[in-house]
């Protein structure tokens, strides 16, 4: 039997998709060989990799003017990679500082430039928010903005996307085609795949043709978008299987109805845990109610001496990894694309249960 996984990342994947690829693992499409065991630059291959970013393209509504990377070293080795490749000339750049990855990606960026960080962190009537752009100071000259979309320990995010007249640069690890997205109002976007797109080892970098080419000149070549958009994201051999998985998974997403119908998905299930925490004494979600996020709801309980129990029976329920990131503590939901509203329910279900028994 499969549980219901609220786990961060590595995340849920849709059953459907693991069940595909389980059907053609040893054998792929009657090649008598797993897709794992192909050169990634073979005839069958680059057509799974080309299909996977075209359904990509689909699904977001990627305009033509922006390539499509696939790419490795997780969201954080792009903390790197977008001071090397976007400062340029121009070195100063604004940072939202919204929680714990915003924190580490200006940390990152420091190291190559002169970044103006905005703590955009604020309290309503004692509730966590980001305060109004109209508060931010932001910088007259800097190369790009950079904000995390959302914030996947604090489960919290933005509402709206931000408002600036030079390269907006996100991070959307953790809400990647969970909602609809202007991409054209970004110059870039990355994402670690192992939540909303695929397993861990790929990351997604979708980047404006024009910020291609402003790399500094003595980085790594795998590091430059430029090379890797020159060479179909092969300027080494890629993370193949994750690549593959991930084309599985937005075949699934365009089955499901593409991004809208999931993000209707989403916020159902967005309402069903919010409104259930909120109509308790027992739970508390430290979040205001615009920036509280649709894919991790972290929560706590009026009884911290009952968490080690809470996460036991809810293991108990088949109901897993809910437990907070290791540097908050309480408990957190991941409720990505691959968690039914189903596992919300039983999971409120759950939540209910114990509150009666050990509340
Ligand atoms: N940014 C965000 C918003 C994240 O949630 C994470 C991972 N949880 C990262 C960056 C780092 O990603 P990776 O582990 O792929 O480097």
């Amino acid at each position: 039997m499969r549980a219901y996984n609220f786990c961060a990342g590595p995340a849920a994947l849709p059953t459907a998709v693991l069940e595909k690829a389980q059907q053609e693992l040893l054998d792929w499409q009657g090649k008598g060989l797993s897709i794992m065991e192909m050169s990634h630059r073979s005839k069958d291959y680059v057509a799974v990799a080309e299909k996977a970013e075209a359904d990509l393209r689909e699904l977001m509504n990627i305009p033509e003017n922006y390539q499509v990377l696939f790419l490795q070293g997780g969201a954080s080795l792009q903390f790197s990679a977008i001071p090397m490749n976007l400062l340029g000339k121009n070195s100063k750049a604004d940072y939202i500082h919204t929680g714990i990855w915003s924190e580490k990606a200006l940390k990152e960026a420091q190291r190559y430039g002169d970044i103006n960080v905005i703590e955009a962190g604020t309290s309503i009537d004692g509730k966590l928010a980001i305060k109004n752009q109209s508060e931010w100071n932001l910088s007259q000259d800097a190369a790009y903005v950079h904000y995390a979309e959302n914030e996947t320990i604090g489960g919290i995010q933005f509402a709206d996307i931000p408002d600036v007249n030079v390269p907006l640069v996100s991070d959307l690890s953790s809400s990647i085609l969970s909602a609809p997205l202007d991409v054209s109002k970004f110059g870039l976007i990355y994402a670690g795949a192992q939540k909303n797109i695929g397993p861990a080892g790929l990351t997604i970098v979708i980047v404006r043709d024009d910020l291609l080419d402003q790399s500094r000149s003595d980085i790594p070549s795998i590091l430059k978008y430029s090379a890797q958009a020159k060479n179909g994201s092969m300027v080494n051999t890629p993370a193949t299987y994750a690549w593959y998985l991930s084309g599985l998974v937005f075949e699934w997403l365009l089955e499901q109805g593409g991004v809208d119908a999931i993000h209707q998905v989403n916020l159902e299930k967005a309402k069903l845990l919010y409104g259930y925490i909120d109509s308790s004494d027992f739970y508390n979600n430290p979040i205001a109610v615009p920036n509280r996020s649709i894919m991790n709801v972290p929560f706590t309980l009026a009884d911290e001496a009952l968490e080690k129990l809470f996460l036991q029976e809810a293991e108990e329920n088949h109901l897993l990894n809910l437990a907070g990131h290791r540097s908050v503590g309480g408990m957190r939901a991941s409720i990505y694309n691959a968690v039914p509203l189903e596992g919300v329910q039983a999971l409120v279900n759950f939540m209910d249960t114990f509150v009666q028994k050990h509340g």
